[in-house]
C-alpha cells in the first residue's frame, strides 16, 4: 500500500514592509524583549545567517506571548498567512534502513515489524503524483530509507527521472534521499528538484545520543551541497529530545 501524506506550508509572498514596522512599534508589543528587536530587524533588513548562541538564547528567552506575537510579525511579513501550499509525501522506498536513528521505525536495527521494500516504480511513482495534483498539491516530496545514495546508481538516475517527470506534470519537487555528494546534489539540481529534506535531528553535543551511524557534520556536509547546488533546503531538528532514547 502506498504511503501518501499531505503537508501544508505557507506560501512565500511579501507584504508591504512599512505596515509591519508600524504594528511592530503598537503599544501591545514589549519593545525591550529579544523577540521584539529581532522582529523588527528581520522586517526591516530580512533574514539573517550569522546569528550567535547568545543572540538565539536571549530570542529563546523572550516571554511566550512576545514570542508568539513577534513571531506571528515575522511570519505575516514574509508569507500571505490567508494562503498555505499543498505538499504531498510519498515513500518510494520504505524500511530496511542501515541508519541506527533512534525515532525511526525505517531502521534495520530495530525489530519493528516493518518489511523492507524495493524502490517504487516509475508508473506507480508518476500515479501517485498525479492523484496529488489533482488532490490540490502543488509539490511532490519522494522519501528514500537510505543512509545515502553512493552505490545506488541504477536507483539514483530511476529518482532523477522521477524528478524530472513531475517538474513536467508542472510540480515542485523535494526529495529526502539521506546524505549526498556534491556531485549527486547537481544531478539532482539539473533534473529540476526545487527542494531537499535533511534533518539536523539534534546538536551536535547530543548528536550520538540520537544516532551513532553518522555524524552531524557529516549531515551538515549534505546540506552544503544541496545549497551549493542552487536546492532550496529543507531541514529541521528534533528540539528537546528525550534524555533516553
Ligand atoms: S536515515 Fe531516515 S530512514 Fe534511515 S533510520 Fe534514519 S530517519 Fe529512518
Amino acid at each position: 500500500m502506498l504511503s501518501v501524506r499531505s503537508i501544508f506550508r505557507p506560501l512565500r509572498h511579501s507584504r508591504h514592509p512599512t505596515s509591519f514596522l508600524h504594528s511592530a512599534a503598537s503599544p501591545s508589543s514589549s519593545p525591550s524583549s529579544a523577540a521584539a528587536i529581532e522582529a523588527e530587524r528581520a522586517i526591516r533588513e530580512g533574514p539573517r545567517q550569522d546569528w550567535t548562541r547568545p543572540e538565539i538564547t536571549d530570542v529563546y528567552q523572550s516571554p511566550l506571548l512576545d514570542l508568539l506575537f513577534h513571531g506571528a510579525e515575522v511570519h505575516r511579513h514574509a508569507h500571505n498567512f490567508r494562503e498555505v501550499q499543498q505538499c504531498t509525501l510519498l515513500s518510494i522506498k520504505t524500511g530496511g534502513c542501515s541508519e541506527d536513528c533512534s525515532y525511526c521505525p525505517q531502521s534495520s536495527r530495530y525489530q519493528t515489524g516493518l518489511k523492507a521494500q524495493k524502490l517504487m516504480n516509475k508508473d506507480a511513482v508518476l500515479e501517485a503524483a498525479k492523484r496529488a495534483k489533482e488532490a490540490g498539491s502543488t509539490r511532490f516530496c519522494m522519501g528514500a530509507a537510505w543512509r545515502d545514495t553512493v552505490g545506488r546508481k541504477t536507483n539514483f538516475n530511476q529518482i532523477l527521472d522521477y524528478v524530472k517527470e513531475i517538474r513536467g506534470m508542472g510540480m515542485e519537487v523535494c526529495c529526502t534521499l539521506g546524505m549526498l555528494e556534491k556531485e549527486q546534489a547537481a544531478e539532482l539540481k539539473k533534473a529540476g528538484l526545487t527542494a531537499y529534506n535533511h534533518n539536523l535531528d539534534t546538536s551536535r553535543e547530543y548528536y550520538s545520543n540520537v544516532i551513532t551511524t553518522r555524524s552531524y557534520d557529516e549531515r551538515l556536509k549534505t546540506l552544503e551541497h544541496v545549497q551549493k547546488a542552487g536546492i532550496h533546503v529543507c531541514s529541521g531538528d528534533l528540539s528537546n529530545p528525550p534524555r533516553k532514547l
